[in-house]
């Protein structure tokens, strides 16, 4: 900006009308499960700061994350994290002209913690706050380091705690065409991981096995849903290899051991799996829907071997892939401010009630969820 300062003293509702010439800062905060993160966004595009402080550690010796211990440590880091984010982005908190805030899903513990820091500190400063879904925040990851998303878009969000295609005709708009029926493609990366006797989290012990890993040696199944819906479904492959591992007789690693070759296999055979698993079923929706751009975020998109799936199948379709850096594909307070910024923008902001939302749902249109409930059929958000 050409005075160097910020637009404190503007007050929102934002619109263009109002104030094109100013940059807006956005202080956004994550805590909806083990990671509290917190950080400064220029414009809902420049990251000026972002501190990620997870809980890793503390959650490893349990093989994933212990909701109770969970909070407490966001408790413990809430502030901090906001501190160093401020004093990375050299921007006194004066200066900060709105808060976003993940205000779902995730653990409500978890979650609450965030969301009562930020509805404090935006009341305290007089300035605007909106509350973001975390899921949301995973797509708008990818607004930092591409070029504008294309619309219609798809987006494939893989997380621990998430699986789902979404088709996005226009910016703000979400159709859910393919959601996971159990278990989330991260979770299963989890579990694989456990049950091999590795360590967690699984995602990146797995794909470095298996890049020394035969990934055509074992055939594991991947799921058909017998209502023909284009669903996931990853918990029937877990049993498989674990049905594989006690039907051979592997050895699974214990302590410092070094994994047998026949671990390799299976991490490679597994990780192959899911990852035909997740292009096969966006490779047919797109056939479909014909998106512009293709957007895979969330913490299993680190994976370089889905990477590479999904830069093929780009190539393929002539479809822009669109990837957040790796430091963006895990849980970040980035995406969700750039999130914020886009609804700000809008005039769409929360006031003082907004609460957690443990289950908040992201699609907003050709919503099947009363359908689905009708018809009993149990799937993940
Ligand atoms: P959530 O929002 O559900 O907490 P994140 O977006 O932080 O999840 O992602 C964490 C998940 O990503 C974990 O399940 C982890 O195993 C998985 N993950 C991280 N890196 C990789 C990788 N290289 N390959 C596959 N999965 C990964
Ligand atoms: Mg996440």
């Amino acid at each position: 900006m050409d005075n160097g300062k910020c637009m404190k003293s503007f007050h929102f509702p934002l619109s263009i009308f109002h104030f094109p010439l100013y940059f807006m800062l956005i202080l956004g905060i994550e805590s909806s499960c083990d990671e509290t993160a917190a950080a400064v966004v220029k414009d809902g595009n420049q990251i000026l700061s972002s501190v990620i402080s997870s809980q890793i550690e503390l959650h490893k010796p349990f093989g994933g994350v212990v909701p109770d211990i969970a909070s407490r440590e966001h408790l413990k880091k809430i502030d901090p994290i906001v501190k160093e984010a401020l004093a990375k982005a050299k921007v006194s908190l004066e200066e900060i002209n709105a808060v976003a805030v993940t205000q779902g899903p995730g653990l409500v513990g978890s979650l609450l913690v965030g969301v009562c820091y930020a509805k404090a500190l935006a009341y305290g400063l007089d300035i605007p706050f909106v509350g973001v879904n975390h899921i949301e925040g995973h797509v708008f990851s990818v607004a930092f380091e591409n070029p504008p998303i294309q619309f219609p878009a798809f987006a494939l969000i893989v997380s621990g705690g998430h699986t789902n295609l979404f088709f996005i005709p226009e910016a703000g708009k979400y159709k859910v065409i393919s959601r996971t029926r159990d278990d989330a493609a991260g979770e299963a990366f989890d579990k694989v991981a456990k049950m091999l006797g590795l360590e967690y989290p699984g995602g990146p012990v797995i794909e470095r096995l298996a890049a020394e890993g035969d990934a055509g040696k074992i055939k594991f199944p991947i799921a058909k849903i017998s209502d023909g819906r284009p669903d996931f479904s990853f918990s029937g492959l877990k049993t498989a290899v674990s049905r594989y591992v006690r039907e051979n007789e592997i050895r699974i690693v214990v302590a410092n051991d070094m994994p047998s070759q026949q671990i390799k296999d299976i991490a490679a055979s597994f990780q192959a799996t899911v990852i035909k698993s997740l292009i096969g079923t966006t490779t047919k929706m797109a056939a479909e829907y014909q998106p512009k751009t293709l957007i895979v975020a969330g913490g299993v998109a680190c994976n370089n071997a889905l990477r590479e799936a999904a830069q093929k199948l780009g190539e393929k379709l002539n479809l822009p892939v669109y990837f957040p850096s790796k430091h963006l594909s895990t849980d970040n307070a980035a995406m969700i401010a750039a999130a914020g910024y886009f609804h700000l923008q809008r005039g769409e902001k929360s006031d003082l009630r907004m609460t957690a939302d443990v289950s908040m749902r992201l699609q907003n249109l050709d919503n099947e969820d009363a359908e689905l409930k009708r018809k009993k059929v149990r799937y993940r958000l």
